[in-house]
């Protein structure tokens, strides 16, 4: 049996960092790591081929080779979904489709012949059995969570992972956390499942035997979520990876209150870590507490950014505009939150309802929902009809990324985040990639481009004053350069310099 794993291409959004990616000449941020834990879990008899659009283009002959297609995806990744199914079927391939997107939204694929739904530890074996005997149904869900020591080893091999600038890795599943617009509780519940320390291990030296030296993103959606077991069994295997094969970085989403665990932070920087996404949403109390985030709440978030910072932790944030407690004045605050906290990287996105959720639950029964959540964190638009004048709303939010990309913002808030940021023991490596990122970049921004005063304005004060930190400064200058762009998208009349 010959099986086709197949990922449909991002669009141009905030996270697929496609402008960042032509400075380090990588075709993709991160592999399909469900695809490839899939893969795993198929029979080892069976032949199989990845075409990940994000890295190369399908073709008639892996079509014709394919007697079987298996397609996983998230929300954002919807159009070429679509695409890529009425092209299998025209081409007579069966189609079994699994993972977030079809999981919350099946019923907008009619071509696809099974849908396997929930994690696939629990989805997929009776497919499979029922396939062999040739008696496969349209649908199969997980019921309940799976064990996540049954995970296999993703199948690496199947990736070319050359094109990639990141590779993930997960240890845990769920989060204790309740915010409710949130999707994770939902699909991997409130109790986080663990992988075992021998799990982990096999999975970072299978990326090692792959020939991966770079960044490993945790995918996990809360890595504190069970500090315990993250101290006991992820930490020391770290610890222990760093010393074989190091150096490795690690990047990965954590909730706010790590901030209060100077042992936990130092222990993370020790094996790794070097930056951690947080999901900081608002500074405002009264929609912290309208969303149930109420880990965030009565706390000085910059005060707890900048101890993050401190320790060597990079954060980046998610913030969020349109909820009902909101005021006319939430769009300066988020800016001036988003200025003085040092974070580069700031997902600024308006409050979507996504299915699943109790958000999506209390938007419906109001008769408050517009359409379906598109899944792109920020794309400007929103599927809740706001408390907030619509069109206040849109502004508000335009006039928060003009302004905390415009250059003369960002590289403001650049040097207050090094001016915080106390380099972490593990770095990564100066490699000649990342040499020629930096003269690339210095060409593009420092001559061709309009922002060339700060960018070397920048470059003298970083070699002044924090010279070990200027291959990042220069890593997020160039971030900057595609936020700026997926910005410009989204407000008319271009951004203020
Ligand atoms: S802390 Fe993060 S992952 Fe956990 S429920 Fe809240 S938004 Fe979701």
């Amino acid at each position: 049996m010959n099986v086709l794993m197949l990922y449909p291409e991002f669009p141009e959004t905030f996270w697929s960092l496609k402008h960042a990616l032509r400075f380090v000449r990588k075709r993709a941020v991160i592999p399909p790591l469900g695809l490839l834990t899939v893969a795993a879990m198929l029979p080892q008899q069976w032949n199989k081929r990845l075409v990940d659009l994000n890295i190369r283009s399908l073709s008639n002959a892996d079509l014709a080779w394919a007697e079987l297609v298996m397609i996983s995806g998230m929300v954002v990744q919807r159009e070429s979904a679509k695409a890529l199914i009425a092209r299998c079927k025209s081409a007579g391939v069966t189609v079994v489709a699994g993972g977030p997107l079809f999981t919350s939204e099946y019923e907008y694929f009619d071509l696809v012949d099974h849908f396997v739904l929930g994690e696939a530890e629990l989805s997929l074996p009776p497919f499979l059995a029922d396939w062999q005997q040739g008696k496969a149904q349209r649908f199969y869900r997980a019921r309940g969570f799976a064990d996540v020591h049954t995970t296999p080893v993703p199948l690496w091999e199947l990736a070319d992972l050359r094109y990639y600038a990141c590779t993930g890795i997960q240890f845990s599943r769920g989060c204790p956390f309740d915010c409710d617009f949130c999707n994770v509780t939902a699909m991997f519940g409130r109790r986080p499942r663990t992988k075992t320390a021998a799990q982990v291990r096999a999975e970072l030296e299978a990326l090692h035997r792959n020939g991966w030296r770079g960044s490993i993103f945790f995918v996990d959606d809360n890595l504190i979520g069970n500090k315990r077991e993250l101290k006991r069994d992820l930490l020391p295997v770290l610890a222990q990876w760093q010393k074989d094969r190091g150096p490795y970085t690690f990047n990965t989403q954590v909730s706010i209150n790590l901030a209060d665990d100077p042992q936990l932070m130092t222990a993370m920087t020790e094996v790794g870590f070097d930056t951690v996404f947080i999901g900081i949403e608002t500074p405002d109390n009264s929609s912290l507490a309208e969303c149930s985030k109420s880990q965030n709440r009565n706390r000085n978030l910059v005060a707890d950014v900048q101890r993050l910072h401190n320790a060597g932790l990079q954060v980046q944030g998610g913030f969020i505009v349109g909820f009902d407690s909101d005021q006319p004045g939430i769009f300066q605050r988020q800016i001036d939150f988003i200025q003085k906290s040092g974070i580069m990287t700031a997902m600024v996105g308006r409050l979507q309802a996504i299915p699943g959720t109790r958000l999506y639950d209390r938007m419906k029964e109001a008769h408050r929902l517009v359409g379906s959540a598109t899944g792109d964190n920020v794309d400007g638009t929103s599927n809740i009809i706001p408390s907030m004048d619509a069109q206040e709303l849109r502004q508000g939010y335009q006039t928060i990324l003009k302004t905390i990309y415009s250059p003369r913002q960002y590289y403001r808030r650049l040097r207050i985040f090094l001016k915080e940021y106390h380099a972490p023991p593990v770095r990564t490596p100066l490699t000649l990639g990342r040499v020629l990122a930096g003269i690339l970049a210095t060409w593009r921004l420092g001559f061709l481009s309009k922002e060339r005063f700060y960018y070397w304005k920048m470059l003298l004060w970083t070699s002044l004053h924090r010279p070990r930190h200027l291959p990042l400064a220069i890593q997020l200058v160039i971030c900057g350069y595609h936020y700026r762009r997926i910005s410009e998208l989204l407000i008319p009349g271009g951004m203020t310099q």
